[in-house]
């Protein structure tokens, strides 16, 4: 038994073949989150693929934002699913039941954190040796803390303690449970491209929430961990130091190239199925389409199909069911211009940018170049690349689509501020500058305009400039033409243009990376 989990940010990532995709992940279970689809834009092709049963779960306010699926392949056919954790999205047959105390919260906030697309929970017979067990499958996708929104923070970990009092329900009514998805935080530092970065690391409540809700060998209990968790992070499990492991990246500085990034995609499985049933997990590094890799993990245990898939099953929404059998289905075929030209449209940006900001907090006061780093960092890389074990297959799938992203489309940017930029580091580069924003405590959104030109990318925006393209600075560090951004974000920077190192987000002291060029276009040009 296989499983994988993916943030493909956006159900797009599967434009040109979802069942070849999923078949080339090759996992009975493929949970994937930030499916930003709504129910009326699920598409057909998306939802009902041939050898697998679907279940999805959208978000009920705003459209293409969150949502999860899950998808079975046939001989993977769970007995129960249904949607969310808290049991009030359920009023059909065939779910999963046992929902665990709920005392801690209103019905209001229950409502609400449910409200979202964030969870779908299949349940699954498996053969153990002579033995059948139920194992539970949470697909989650953990909302993120967006630092401008305090109330976000509780609800990120309210989700949290809704997530473990269901995990832990589950276990304790005698099934196995695995937990996988986008949970949004980074565990421990070597999970973290620049923990000594971040201000109190292990303070973080997300942090303190994932030390209780995992057991660690290594800590005795105490009085702050009077008992260690009920699950295991099964990466962590089978590669307890590897360093440079991460799932994430942002695209916006194309931290991806310096393998500057976060592990925040997880499969965690309660201490007895991973000691004794797990036989491996791992990251796929190699695969691209998404700002996340994904995840997977294989249990010594088989899958026993149920004979039909339960009521959540989207082969059943009115809108497909009956459909099936239609030979139509099988005659439609994707010609790649139809694809191209749909690649062009404007994905959302990630909804998760700011979180990962949190995460790779670069607020600059404490930036200072740290030598002895820099063989670290290109020794982080180098076990990351020789230890991913790349599939060819799927690799084919999947074109970088980060550079295009940043150069394309107006709207991914849009809500992105870029604070992770090394602006607020340049300051000897800003004595010439009439401002520098970051001092002003201002949030600056940008647009990475690509001045090399790309067509089509940057000519709205060459459009909007009056006088043509001002000359592009060289950075002092590499000197190389610089790209030009503008800020997005209302404030009295509104509009303007400035200059930064064309090179990828990375760590401080990778010479690799870019450098902290800043300058400020002259609004009179
Ligand atoms: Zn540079």
């Amino acid at each position: 038994m296989k499983v994988v989990t993916w943030n493909i940010n956006g159900i797009r990532t599967f434009r040109c073949g979802i069942k070849k995709t999923l078949d080339a992940l090759d996992a009975d279970i493929i949970c994937v989150q930030e499916t930003k689809v709504t129910r009326d834009l699920l598409d057909e092709r998306t939802a009902v693929v041939d050898g697998y049963n679907s279940y999805f779960s959208f978000s009920r306010g705003r459209s293409g934002y969150s949502g999860v699926a899950t998808y079975c392949k046939d001989s993977a056919t769970p007995f129960a699913a249904e949607e969310g954790l808290t049991g009030l999205l359920t009023n059909h047959a065939g779910a999963v039941g046992c929902y665990g105390h709920h005392s801690e919260f209103t019905d209001e906030e229950l409502q609400l954190l449910d409200n979202e697309g964030r969870a779908v929970i299949t349940q699954h017979r498996v053969q153990c040796s002579e033995k059948i067990q139920s194992v539970t499958v949470i697909n989650v996708y953990c909302p993120r803390a967006d630092p401008e929104k305090p109330e976000r923070k509780q609800f990120k970990l309210q989700f949290y303690k809704l997530l473990q009092a269901r995990a832990e329900a589950m276990l304790k009514n005698g099934s196995s449970v695995i937990v996988l998805g986008d949970v949004n935080t980074s565990h421990r530092p070597i999970d973290h491209c620049d923990p000594n970065e971040i201000d109190d690391f292990e303070d973080n409540p997300g942090r303190k929430w994932l030390n209780s809700f995992l057991s660690d060998d290594n800590v005795s209990p105490s009085a702050d961990f009077p008992h260690s968790g009920k699950f295991v992070d099964t990466f962590r499990f089978f590669h307890p130091t590897r360093t440079g492991a991460f799932t994430c990246w942002s695209t916006l500085t194309g931290a991806r190239r310096t393998n500057y990034g976060t592990r925040i995609d997880y499969i965690f499985a309660d201490n007895r199925l991973a000691k004794e049933q797990f036989v491996a997990a791992d990251i796929m590094p190699e695969v691209e389409g998404s700002d996340h890799c994904p995840v997977w993990g294989s249990l010594r245990c088989s899958l026993l199909p149920n004979s039909k898939p339960p009521s959540l099953a989207t082969c059943y929404l009115p809108e497909f069911a009956g459909k099936q059998q239609k030979l139509s289905r099988f005659l439609v075929k994707v010609d790649q211009k139809s694809c191209r030209s749909e690649s062009k449209g404007a994905l959302p940006g990630s909804q998760e940018e700011a979180e990962r900001r949190e995460n790779i907090n670069v607020t600059g006061t404490k930036r200072i170049m740290r030598t002895e780093s820099v063989n670290q960092t290109s020794k982080k890389s180098k076990t990351a690349k020789t230890s991913s074990k790349p599939q060819g297959n799927l690799l084919a799938f999947f074109k970088p689509k980060n550079e295009k992203a940043l150069g394309s489309s107006e709207n991914s940017l849009k809500s992105s501020p870029i604070r992770d930029e090394r602006a607020p580091h340049v300051s000897s580069e800003l004595h010439n500058a009439t401002e520098d924003p970051t001092t002003q405590g201002e949030h600056l959104s940008a647009q990475t305009c690509n001045a090399r030109g790309d067509k089509g990318a940057s000519f709205g925006f060459w459009k909007s400039v009056l006088h043509g393209p001002p000359p592009r600075p060289a950075c002092k560090v590499h000197g190389e033409p610089c790209v030009l951004r503008t800020v997005k974000k209302d404030g009295p920077n509104v509009g303007r243009q400035f200059f930064v190192c064309a090179r990828p987000q990375g760590h401080a002291a990778n010479p690799e990376a870019r450098c902290n060029f800043f300058a400020w276009v002259d609004r009179g040009k």
